[in-house]
């Protein structure tokens, strides 16, 4: 989608990959919460959580959910823990209208989050 900032870095049109294969890309977030914090995203522009639906869609998350645990897995956070977590609409902390998971680790987590 055109005006869409994470289309535009998962097409290369700015930012830097460090992950990408057909479907999905990985990139740092721009404003860190951890040591570790990459953005985890379908290549297809879905706006948020709710929109999925089963079939494809639901295909692509299980593969995102393999990348995002290959990349815990080379990032070093893998044994010690991580956080995978989507905000679904604004009361929630979505801000960003493109369907992202936020892969955070290198530190400790506390429970509930804000
Ligand atoms: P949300 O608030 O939607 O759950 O998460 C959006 C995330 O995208 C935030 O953590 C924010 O820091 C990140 N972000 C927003 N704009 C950019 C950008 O242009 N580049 C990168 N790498 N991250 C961004
Ligand atoms: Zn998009």
């Amino acid at each position: 989608m055109a005006d869409c900032i994470f289309c535009k870095i998962a097409n290369k049109e700015m930012g830097q990959l460090i992950y990408e294969d057909d479907t999905v890309a990985a990139f740092e977030d721009v404003d860190p919460q951890a040591p570790v914090h990459l953005l985890v995203i379908p290549k297809k522009h879905i706006e948020r959580i709710s929109d999925i639906e089963d079939g494809e869609d639901a295909a692509l998350m299980g593969h995102i959910m393999v990348v995002a645990n290959k990349l815990a897995a080379e990032k070093g956070i893998a044994e010690d823990g991580y956080r995978l977590v989507a905000n679904c609409n604004e009361g929630a902390g979505q801000s960003v209208w493109h369907v992202h998971f936020h892969l955070l680790g290198g530190r400790r987590m506390t429970w509930p989050p804000g």
